[in-house]
């Protein structure tokens, strides 16, 4: 049954010619063979730097010892970024619809549920380029690697991020790569084929099991009823962590952006969830939340446009590596494995970075986010590829702890970090104690995307050196196991792909010991390595406010308090449940990636969770709305850029 319920990363990476965690990041460029023409040949070069390296000069490493920066390179290139303005071309403005209609789709919230390192590489990066039109500009860098490098100036031969040369053969050659397909994805490719963009989609995962997040989430969204009350919001939201001329564009993008979607068959209908999450704060009485009442939720509408156009989508191809000019910095390809190949792939005109978060990396979790392992609903095709590929660039990095997890799924195996959790929905006879068998947290208590549940998951126990919460665990009685299932429908990933149904009165979990059980509270601790005096202490006390009607502890409502009173007694490993990271490279409001310095990275773009603008608050149809929005500004900005070739 365990075997069911998660398909390992392992799996998937075969699947597409991938064998390890990190082979995307790593792998050598094709071109990047350490030849004649490059400086970290093993000492066959002596290194040089600057204009016609791809490698830092020799003062700004010092080998073996991660660095973050280099001195002063002396490069030169003309640069092609920077085309000016920011609105989309086909943008028509105006209104949100308001059309009546029906609520389907929701953003799972969790809200009644209770339930290794990075290498130390961030690869060369000698910037340089002008951001207007080609007069050149002045190397700045050269960043440092960590570990052990064959010359104390170069990044270990594996870890080039840039070719010595440009390949002379290219597999494909477009306008504009698109990587992923997700509602990013697709909006960039319709937005930069509109533009008259020839376009190529690459895509890790198959066919089947296309569409990334986006595809499996709630499929709903909000816009802002003025770009001012917008603007005030997503400023309060963020807290002072996205720059204003972002969240400016982000917010007069989302305020048209359903009369965009209308354009493509989809009908904005009002779901009034969320609507807003965080009342208390500025311009909070302009959100309105959306869902498609015209059928296949948010995310079909933008695939058959795609379908539509003349965009081609290369299945089971994961983008392994940027192609970049060592000189310019521009992004003029991109290396893809394809049936075991690597291919080089030409972008005349730009590459767009849509291709999801790290939801599946434990490495880069355990690295960023406040506390791990969290668990995703999501696609296991997340694994942080983007993040790495753009860190190779030299791109900044942005909101790499924002986590919006919740209390509240089971996970098979909790030491895969590919394992997919199943959502829990706990009932009120459960409590949740923590490894020492304490209760910790009103249970019920209210949470908006994460908060209210986060802050206490990810507490850190100094003293016991231990997320003493992760996993915690959902204690109930035989009563509430007979009353109805834990995990309801199965939502995200299986709620798709799953073939996983659970049982209506839980006894297939607890048979399978997914649900641990003692005929006593002392066999139970037993059971789940919690102090047995503890735990019975925990449980009287909470019987105790149960009969009084009143939670002394933690103020749980008194209308779900139901005592755990019922032998047999149970218990469930819960951890917390993320729908997806924000974090990654840094984007400005063209989504063109910034190094830095603030510098575009010539030709370069992202768009959607992959360095998302959500800074630190998050109101519920955020990411749908982000998503289609810099993938459209993505798509429309990458098509205007002149070709290189
Ligand atoms: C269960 C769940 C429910 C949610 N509900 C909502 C909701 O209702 N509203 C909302 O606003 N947000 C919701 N979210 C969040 C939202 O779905 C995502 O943030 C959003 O869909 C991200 O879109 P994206 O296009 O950036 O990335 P994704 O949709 O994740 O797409 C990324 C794609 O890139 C591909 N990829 C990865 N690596 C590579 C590579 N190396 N080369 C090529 N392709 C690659 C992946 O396979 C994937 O197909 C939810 C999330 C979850 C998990």
């Amino acid at each position: 049954m365990a075997e069911k319920m998660r398909r390992s990363r392992r799996e998937f990476l075969i699947d597409v010619g991938m064998v390890a965690t990190g082979v995307a990041a790593s792998a050598t460029l094709a071109g990047c063979s350490h030849g004649d023409d490059c400086n970290c040949g093993n000492g066959e070069n002596p290194p040089t730097g600057g204009a016609d390296s791809n490698c830092p000069p020799a003062q700004s490493n010092t080998g073996g010892t991660p660095t973050t920066g280099g001195a002063t390179g002396t490069g030169a290139g003309p640069g092609s970024g920077g085309t000016g303005g920011t609105s989309i071309p086909e943008q028509t403005g105006g209104s949100p619809l308001g059309g009546a209609g029906g609520t389907s789709g929701s953003e799972p919230t969790g809200g009644t549920s209770t339930g290794g390192t990075e290498s130390g590489s961030t690869g060369g990066t000698s910037t340089g380029g002008a951001e207007t039109g080609g007069t050149g500009g002045t190397a700045t860098g050269g960043a440092g690697t960590g570990g052990e490098a064959n010359c104390p100036e170069c990044p270990p031969p594996t870890e080039c991020a840039t070719p010595a040369t440009l390949p002379t053969e290219w597999a494909r050659e477009v306008d504009v790569v698109v990587l992923g397909t997700g509602f990013a994805g697709l909006a960039a490719a319709i937005a930069a084929a509109a533009a008259g963009a020839q376009v190529l989609v690459l895509e890790k995962m198959s066919e089947a099991e296309e569409g990334g997040n986006s595809i499996i989430s709630g499929n709903m969204w909000w816009t802002p009823t003025s770009v001012e009350g917008g603007v005030t919001y997503i400023t309060a939201l963020c807290m002072g962590l996205t720059d204003d001329q972002y969240i400016q564009t982000l917010a007069q993008e989302m305020y048209g952006l359903n009369d965009w979607l209308a354009t493509l068959g989809v009908t904005p209908s009002p779901f009034g969830i969320f609507e807003p999450e965080y009342p208390e704060l500025p311009g909070s009485a302009s959100v309105r939340t959306w869902a498609n009442t015209g059928g296949g939720g948010l995310w079909q509408p933008l695939r058959n446009a795609v379908s539509s156009r003349d965009v081609d989508i290369m299945y089971e191809t994961p983008a392994v590596n940027l192609i970049q000019d060592p000189t310019t910095r521009e992004i003029k390809g991109v290396v893809a494995r394809n049936d075991g190949q690597d291919i080089n792939i030409k972008c005349r005109r730009a590459l767009i970075l849509a291709c999801g978060g790290f939801e599946f990396d434990h490495a880069l979790q355990a690295q960023y986010l406040p506390a791990w392992p969290v668990f995703c609903q999501g696609t296991p095709g997340n694994t942080g590829d983007g993040l790495r590929m753009a860190q190779k660039a030299g791109a900044a990095l942005w909101h790499m702890n924002n986590a919006l997890a919740h209390v509240g799924c089971f996970v098979s195996d909790p030491a895969d970090p590919n394992s997919i959790p199943i959502s829990l929905s706990l009932p009120n006879g459960c409590i949740l104690v923590d490894k020492s068998g304490s209760r910790f947290m009103n249970e019920k208590r209210e949470e908006r995307h994460g908060f209210g549940h986060k802050e206490h998951l990810f507490f850190f126990d100094g003293l016991k050196q231990s997320f003493s919460r992760i996993p915690c665990f959902g204690v109930f009685d035989d009563t509430t196991r007979r009353a109805g299932r834990l995990a309801g429908g199965l939502s995200g990933w299986f709620g798709r792909h799953g073939t996983y149904t659970w049982s209506a009165d839980n006894s297939a979990e607890v048979a399978s010991g997914w649900i641990r059980q003692g005929q006593t509270l002392d066999a139970l601790a037993a059971a789940i390595g919690v102090d047995p005096a503890a735990l019975n202490a925990t449980v009287a006390g909470y019987n105790e406010f149960c009969a009084a009607g009143q939670d002394q502890d933690f103020a749980r409502p008194a209308s779900t308090l139901q005592a755990v009173a019922t032998a047999p007694y149970y218990a469930i490993p819960i951890y917390p449940l993320m729908y997806n990271t924000q974090g990654g490279p840094r984007r400005n409001e063209r989504c063109q990636v910034i190094d830095p310095s603030g510098e575009p990275i010539p030709r370069l773009y992202s768009a959607g969770e992959l360095g998302s603008g959500w800074g630190w608050m998050y109101n519920g149809g955020g990411n749908a709305s982000e998503a289609v929005v810099t993938g459209r500004l993505a798509g429309a900005n990458a098509a205007e850029e002149g070709p290189w070739a």
